[in-house]
């Protein structure tokens, strides 16, 4: 059966960046931090869950 998909495209929305606590400067995002370029502020984006726990049991695809 062909099913013929019509172009449907997603619209993001604009998504409002991480805001500076200092100044409320909205910061610029890094691939592992934030950073404000008003005032210099530097945030790090919490590290990933590595070695935690990590629920392995059930990994099931289902299509
Ligand atoms: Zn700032």
């Amino acid at each position: 059966m062909a099913k013929e998909e019509k172009g449907k495209k997603e619209f993001k929305p604009y998504k409002p960046g991480k805001l500076c606590p200092k100044c409320g400067s909205r910061m610029a995002e890094h691939e592992d931090r934030y950073t404000c370029g008003k005032c210099g502020y530097t945030e790090w984006k919490r590290p990933k869950q590595e070695g935690g726990k990590t629920a392995k049991g059930n990994e099931e695809e289902q299509e």
